[in-house]
Formats: C-alpha cells, sequence, structure tokens
C-alpha cells in the first residue's frame, strides 16, 4: 500500500522506525520487537539507511524481510549522499522488483569532519529535492516518496525560513508526505506548520517522537541533529541518570504528554523512533491510544 494514498484516507496515522541490525542477533530482537509492535497495527513502519551505503545490504535485507514475513506496510529510507545515479536507480529497481512502493528520499549527514571538504559525486544527486526528482523521473508515480522535515531547522540552515524554502523544493518534485526530526517542545512543531501552510505547503507532516529511554544517548542525537531538550527536562533526568528505570519512567511520561498535545491538536500522525524497543512505544501507545481517531 502506499503511504501517500492511504494518509489521504486516515484521520491519524501510527509509524515506527527502525534500524538495521549488525548481528544475527540484533536482527532476531528486532524481529521480537516487530511482532510486539504489529499488534498495535501500525499504519507502516519504516527502515533507515546508513548515509553513504553503509547499511545497504542490510537495510534492503530487512525491508525484504517485514514485506514478507510480516503483516505491515513497510517504508525503505534511502540517502543519495555518497551514491551515483546508478546505485541508486539500482536499489529502487530491487525495491520495485519485490513490491516495495514507499520511499523515504534523504540526504543523508556529510561525514563527520569533512563539513567543509566533501566532494558530491558529479553523477549524483546532491540534495533530497534531486533525489526525489531522480525517482519520479524514472520510476513515475511507482513509488510514494515521503521526505524530512526539521522543525527547529536542519543544523546546516543558516535559517528556519532558507530550509523551509529548500523543504518546498522537495514537495514540488514529488515528496508527498514528510516525517520530522525528533522534537521536544511541541511549540517548534505548531511554529513550523504555521509557516509551511503560510509557504502554501500542506503535505501531511508526521512528527518523530524519541521517548528518551536513555539520557546521554539521546542527548548526543538530539545535539548532532538540532533538537532542543527543554531545560527543565534535562534536570529532571540528569538528577535520575543512573537509574534507568526512573529515566524510562520520565521519558515515557513526557512523551506521552507530547502526544497528548499533539492529538489533541490535530496531528496526521505519530511516528516513533523505537531505537528496536518495542517497551516504551507500547506504552505510551497504551495510554493515547483513546485519543487516536
Ligand atoms: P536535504 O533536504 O537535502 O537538506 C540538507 C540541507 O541542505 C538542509 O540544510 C537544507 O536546508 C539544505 N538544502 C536542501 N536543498 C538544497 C539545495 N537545493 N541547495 C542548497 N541547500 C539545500 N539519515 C540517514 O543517514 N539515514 C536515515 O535513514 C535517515 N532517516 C531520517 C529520517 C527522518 C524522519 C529524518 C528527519 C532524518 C533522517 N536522517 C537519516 C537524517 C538526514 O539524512 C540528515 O538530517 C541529513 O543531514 C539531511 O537530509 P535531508 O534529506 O533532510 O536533506
Amino acid at each position: 500500500m502506499k503511504i501517500g494514498e492511504i494518509l489521504k484516507h486516515i484521520n491519524t496515522s501510527i509509524s515506527f522506525e527502525f534500524f538495521p541490525p549488525k548481528t544475527p542477533e540484533g536482527e532476531d530482537q528486532l524481529f521480537r520487537t516487530i511482532k510486539d509492535l504489529e499488534k498495535l497495527n501500525p499504519t507502516f513502519v519504516s527502515v533507515t539507511y546508513g548515509a553513504g551505503g553503509s547499511t545497504r545490504e542490510r537495510t534492503i535485507r530487512v525491508v525484504k524481510r517485514i514485506h514478507e514475513q510480516c503483516n505491515l506496510t513497510v517504508m525503505a529510507h534511502l540517502t543519495c549522499i555518497g551514491h551515483s545515479k546508478k546505485e541508486i536507480y539500482d536499489i529502487l529497481k530491487g525495491y520495485k522488483d519485490i513490491g516495495i512502493q514507499n520511499i523515504l528520499a534523504l540526504r543523508g549527514d556529510i561525514p563527520q569532519g569533512q563539513e567543509e571538504s566533501f566532494v558530491f559525486p558529479p553523477d549524483g544527486c546532491r540534495y533530497a529535492n534531486e533525489l526525489v526528482s531522480f525517482i519520479r523521473e524514472q520510476f513515475g508515480d511507482y513509488f510514494s516518496i515521503g521526505v524530512a522535515a526539521y522543525p527547529e531547522g536542519h543544523p546546516e540552515s543558516p535559517s528556519l525560513e532558507k530550509d523551509i524554502y529548500y523543504f518546498k523544493k522537495k514537495v514540488e518534485a514529488g515528496a508527498e508526505f514528510a516525517i520530522t526530526q525528533m522534537f521536544f517542545d511541541n511549540s517548534y512543531f505548531y511554529r513550523y506548520m504555521d509557516l509551511l501552510s503560510k509557504e502554501g505547503i500542506n503535505i501531511p507532516v508526521i512528527p518523530g517522537i524519541m521517548p528518551i529511554t536513555n539520557f546521554r544517548q539521546i542527548e548526543k542525537f538530539a545535539v548532532m541533529c538540532g533538537a532542543t531538550i527543554p531545560k527543565d527536562l534535562v534536570e529532571k533526568l540528569e538528577k535520575v541518570e543512573n537509574s534507568p528505570e526512573e529515566v524510562a519512567k520520565i521519558g515515557i511520561d513526557y512523551a506521552t504528554e507530547q502526544c497528548e498535545d499533539l492529538l489533541k491538536n490535530g496531528v496526521k500522525g505519530l511516528h516513533f523512533y523505537t531505537l528496536n524497543k518495542s517497551k516504551a512505544t507500547v506504552e505510551i501507545y497504551r495510554r493515547i491510544k483513546d485519543l487516536i481517531k
């Protein structure tokens, strides 16, 4: 099923993001998680892709296994950085051949330390809007295409307005929906949606929710992707950081409140960054399910 089409017909989508594990044990653990989360009847699930192709085979394998063995709509993330158009074409053709219809089209991060010196492949796609155009050019409407959105602005962008200017190019190239970077203060999301609306952008934008279960790990991610963790939440987490149970309790309570507020404000969906674990997501879902229309 194409996610763009599904989103036209439902009020609120629920989705879960996984990463492709490095080991067979990790993959077994992931499929146990998927089994738990399948019971929540998600609208779709997605599998990340290592920028530069580092997880190419693993991402493809996990996407294929979910497609074949689970009763789930699956979306493959695909980053263009470091790939030639021929490589991108081959990956997409491989997905088409097995019936995968949903792609999250991304640029990927420039490798650390190469921010100034990185050379984009001359025969590749420099930015995500070029990737979206390339997919449309080669495959027409076969794929439903999603893209990334940044309520606090992308870290490389000089301003939120400039980032939205480029976001619009992805929509004009054929993106049908977007999923946001994690954020911990809903006011950023509401401001972002207002700005998109002023620019005449009205594709569904699904908020990405990261339940904090390991404070220092998420703090590191947040710094890397430019997401602000509110000061009072940081202070609460710092007090209990040596107790994983207390951290998870605070993280789950916080994400639940965030989701409740988003649902009350009519969001199109919730996309959970699961980190391949089900416990926090299942618990948040249990608490918010009566609000999901
Ligand atoms: P783009 O939309 O291309 O934007 C990148 C930067 O360039 C922005 O600052 C933008 O303002 C600017 N820009 C865009 N177009 C132009 C242009 N034409 N000219 C000049 N400047 C421009 N990373 C992974 O490696 N694997 C994943 O699976 C993955 N999944 C993600 C899922 C979600 C929901 C999100 C939000 C992010 C994900 N990322 C993933 C991270 C993403 O790859 C990085 O944030 C990356 O740095 C930017 O990718 P993008 O697709 O947003 O890039």
